[in-house]
């Protein structure tokens, strides 16, 4: 499933966010309402809906994703302290924005369960 969201109008800069990386194939920027002091997310270029539809080849695309988490991390201070990245999945999962993401967050110490 493809789809246009929000956030294919951020990577083509039709609409403005505070951008934190970006090479060929992922974008981060920071969330519009931070649920941490670092709160950020990290896209695919490519408009993948939900979990439910990566495919077998989106695997190194995905994974790609960790790595940005894992460098940003290095680069913002967080990689010793620790930080959370995390992907909603549809209605239960909390996803609202149908392009996938993986919230970074981070400059707080976390709670669990998540609910
Ligand atoms: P989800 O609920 O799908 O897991 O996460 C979507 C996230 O996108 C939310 O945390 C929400 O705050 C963020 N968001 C929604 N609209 C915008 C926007 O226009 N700009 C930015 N930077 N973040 C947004």
């Amino acid at each position: 499933m493809t789809t246009e969201t929000l956030f294919t109008k951020i990577i083509n800069r039709e609409i403005p966010a505070d951008i934190v990386y970006e090479d060929e194939q992922a974008l981060a920027f920071r969330d519009i309402h931070p649920q941490a002091p670092f709160h950020v997310l990290i896209i695919p270029k490519k408009p993948i809906a939900t979990i439910n539809d990566i495919s077998a080849d989106d695997a190194p695309l995905v994974g790609h994703l960790y790595l940005v988490a894992k460098q940003l991390a290095a680069e913002h201070g967080f990689a010793e302290s620790g930080y959370r990245v995390v992907m909603n999945c549809n209605q239960d999962g909390g996803q609202s924005v149908y392009h996938i993401h993986l919230h970074m967050l981070a400059g707080v110490t976390m709670g669990w369960p998540p609910f």
